[in-house]
């Protein structure tokens, strides 16, 4: 049976495909200049005769063709940057490149995706269809690896029925899997704002324009504006993340700047809140007697789960992993660019245990600490060559 030879090699496989994880976790790079990583990943596709071509600078694509390969063509996506985080393991195999971590998991899923890989071009008499594999730069960083893969054609000829990626969740102990149809994840917008007025001094406000007032006066109407415009059932937040203007006490400062972040789950809401965003913004600083420079930089959609092809997804990872370790995951307000996949084909975005509280692997992503369980590994592979190699719509 299909999913016991899988079982198999994932089993057999795993040893190899921890030792590529402790490779490319020593050789992290950064969003767009995943150089070593991707000629690192050409090469073990042309050892096991995967053909592949580039885009995107260091994007993937691998085709692997099952039997009767024209029956339907399922997309399995992975991406491969790490982040300017200087790593706090002692590990033998930790980040030889100063200042930059696999610190998202990024190099599990290229490993999952690989592992994956392997398994059904071995495999490849025993199930129906294609796989197309998609290792994709940027993951981190705006515009998103995904949307330029997408502008230079990764799904078109052939194009994807659906796709797949998953992402690895600390959260959850190793062994498990949670999936979730419709909204999965945030859309992600970054606000830019610059406040001007005549500054003075401290003792004399009412011969400069105070922008620290007005700045102050924005921040808590903008909290506002969100609660009072958004329905309560939409999630969606604003968080002023920085604030700079002023270095002393008895000068009020000609500039402050501010910087946040945006995140709904509905595009509508999304792009009426940019609205109404620019408008409170420019409207208060101008009453308050000030000038204002605004910008919204829009990024990510929210990640939308296809319902049909999730319900699928998770039955077919309870038949393979066992019905106890799958589970319904929560919403969460991060961001991810496969957004940008899930809204042109139907997507499953899922995720993959890696925690181990017993032995003190909890560490959340985005930590100079983080790092996974090891034995998620042939699980993320194998469940990830099930689904590419079972799924059928
Ligand atoms: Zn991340
Ligand atoms: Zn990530």
């Amino acid at each position: 049976m299909l999913k016991e030879k899988i079982k198999q090699l994932a089993s057999e496989y795993a040893g190899e495909f921890i030792a590529v994880r402790h490779h490319l976790h020593a050789h992290p790079e950064l969003s767009y200049k995943e150089f070593e990583t991707s000629h690192f990943i050409r090469e073990k596709l042309g050892e096991w005769k995967i053909e592949f071509t580039t885009l995107a600078t260091t994007g993937i694509v691998g085709i692997i063709k099952g039997k009767n390969p024209e029956t339907k063509i399922i997309a399995l996506r992975a991406d491969m940057d790490a982040l300017p985080i200087t790593e706090e393991n002692e590990i033998a195999y930790k980040s030889q490149n100063p200042g930059i971590m696999h610190a998202c998991g990024h190099d599990v899923h290229t490993t999952c995706l690989l592992g994956a890989a392997k398994i059904l071009q071995t495999l490849k008499d025993d199930w129906q269809g294609t796989v197309k594999l998609i290792f994709q730069p940027g993951e981190e960083r705006n515009p998103g690896g995904a949307s330029i893969m997408i502008k230079e054609g990764i799904l078109e000829n052939p194009k994807p029925q659906s796709i797949f990626a998953l992402h690895v969740h600390p959260g959850m102990e190793v062994g498990k899997l949670s999936f979730r149809s419709g909204m999965v994840m945030a859309s992600a917008d970054e606000i830019f704002i610059t406040i001007k007025g005549k500054g003075g001094h401290a003792a004399s406000p009412h011969l400069t324009t105070d922008t620290i007032l007005i700045a102050s006066h924005l921040i808590v109407l903008l909290q506002q504006l969100i609660s009072r415009n958004n329905d309560p059932f939409n999630p969606s937040v604003l968080s002023i993340t920085s604030i700079h203007g002023g270095n002393t006490t008895n000068v009020i400062p000609s500039e402050v700047k501010l910087m946040g972040t945006f995140r709904a789950m509905n595009e509508e809401w999304r792009f009426k809140a940019h609205d109404l965003i620019k408008k409170i913004s420019i409207e208060t600083v101008s009453a308050m007697g000030g000038e204002i420079d605004i910008l919204i930089d829009v990024g990510y959609p929210f990640v939308l789960n296809d319902e049909k092809l999730t319900e699928t997804a998770m039955r077919k990872t309870k038949e393979f992993s066992g019905a106890e370790n799958v589970s319904e995951t929560e919403l969460r307000m991060g961001a991810e660019d496969f957004a940008f996949y899930s809204h042109l084909i139907p997507a499953c975005f899922y995720r993959l245990g890696v925690g181990n509280k017993a032995a003190g692997i909890t560490a959340n992503v985005h930590t100079p600490k983080f790092n996974v369980d090891e034995k998620a590994i042939e699980i993320g592979m194998g469940v990830m060559a099930w689904l590419g190699a079972s799924i059928d719509n």
